[in-house]
């Protein structure tokens, strides 16, 4: 398996040049060959691929007027271009929208392949730059990196990312299992009654981030005050972006070790983003992130993330005898079962549904057959769940089960 191994480093002040004329002829390419591209295809209905962005860019460097092209590494200059590729073919897809110009001011980028790096008694090497680059190893490598790619974000600190074979070791099989609830006023709910709390990183920075951004609006353009006080903003959005991911692994790296099966209710988050009241808090609550670390660190771990089909009533059904309420406004935090009576919390009872209907997909799922919702009923009935309507969704199980 591959995996990124990111680090942080401090480059020399040649490298800090040689990096910022990199970055800089990158993203001149990229935009360049993007503008050739599309007028290429409306003004006179060409089509355009990698082959043919390719030959415009060995033209562009023998023009006299971009022979600066030559002085950067021809390595990076050609992976933008792939990348490019990759921007038009998720555009043709319908994955995403057409691809757009490279600004100066956000996060710059330059990918390596083994050409333009070397790697060599731990220590890191770019082509044209004889010292080795100063990383903070901050864990060891496996194995010689594929892949490197070195950027530095807006707040100006530099990282290389290194792409490496990687080994993943299983971790014992544990008989525990969670369902978890993820929600705004806690990040997640287990149904053992565990309530994570939301940190609200956003939230906690707000007034910081606004007199800055204050601040930053009253600057003359172009001087360099202005550049110091976008400087100070980029690096406060740096730190509540940390603060954020820092939590987020720490919550999955722990559910994740103490089970061997996570039941999850699967969310649209593109579509709950476009919600305007709620669009900030669920942004910065992180679950999509939060859904992507569960699931790659139960593939590596040999665990599984059961993933709940939105549409299952997992709050207005009771977990005790399975009556289902009309109707469950989103204030009403306590409510009592008017079949048996039982007391619930409305978190901890959406929990214990999201374990149930995830255990019963589990025993049942595999292989797992994405859109048979009449299927998915009857099974879950068989197996004693009623009155449900459950879709599967996706199910995430470990190659090497039972052992
Ligand atoms: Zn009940």
């Amino acid at each position: 398996m591959k995996r990124a191994y990111k680090y942080r480093f401090y480059p020399t002040p040649e490298q800090v040049e040689l990096l910022a004329q990199t970055f800089g002829c990158v993203r001149f390419v990229y935009n360049s060959i993007l503008r050739w591209r599309t007028d290429a295809w409306y003004e006179r209905q060409e089509k355009t691929g990698y082959i043919q962005a390719s030959a415009r860019l060995t033209a562009l460097k023998k023009e006299p007027e971009f022979a600066w092209l030559n002085d950067v590494s021809c390595v990076p200059l050609q992976q933008t271009l792939r990348h490019q590729q990759t921007a038009f073919s998720n555009f043709f897809a319908g994955r995403a929208r057409y691809p757009t110009f490279k600004s100066k001011r956000h996060k710059q980028a330059a990918e390596l392949t083994a050409s333009a790096f070397k790697y060599r008694d731990g220590r890191l090497y770019m082509a044209k730059s004889k010292a080795p680059l100063d990383v903070r190893w901050s864990r060891p490598l496996p194995s010689t990196p594929s892949t490197v790619t070195i950027s530095k974000d807006a707040a100006g600190r530099y990282f290389v990312s290194c792409l490496c074979e990687f080994e993943p070791v299983s971790l014992p099989i544990s008989p525990k299992m969670v369902g978890i609830d993820v929600g705004l006023k806690d990040l997640f709910v287990t149904d053992t009654g565990f309530k994570s709390g939301n940190p609200r990183h956003t939230t906690k920075y707000a007034a910081r981030l606004a007199l800055l951004q204050r601040r930053l609006s009253k600057k003359a353009r172009g001087s360099k005050n202005r550049a110091k006080a976008r400087m100070k903003v980029a690096r406060l959005h740096a730190k509540i972006a940390d603060c954020r991911l820092d939590a987020l692994h720490k919550a999955t790296r722990k559910l994740i070790n103490e089970n061997q099966v996570v039941c999850v209710e699967s969310l649209k988050v593109k579509n709950m983003i476009r919600n305007p009241t709620l669009s900030k808090a669920i942004a910065d609550a992180g679950w999509g992130e939060f859904m992507r670390q569960l699931k790659y660190k139960a593939e590596w771990a040999g665990r599984s993330v059961v993933a709940i089909d939105p549409f299952f009533p997992s709050s207005k059904r009771c977990s005790c005898c399975g009556f289902t309420l009309q109707k469950m406004p989103l204030n009403v935090r306590k409510w009592y079962c008017p079949e048996c009576g039982a007391d619930h919390d409305r978190d901890i009872n959406a929990t214990r549904n999201i374990k149930a209907a995830g255990l019963a997909v589990l025993a049942h799922g595999e292989p797992v057959n994405p859109d048979p919702p009449k299927a998915a009923q009857v099974r879950l009935r068989e197996v004693g769940i009623p009155a449900l309507q459950v879709r599967e969704q996706s199910i995430f199980l470990p190659k090497h089960h039972g052992n």
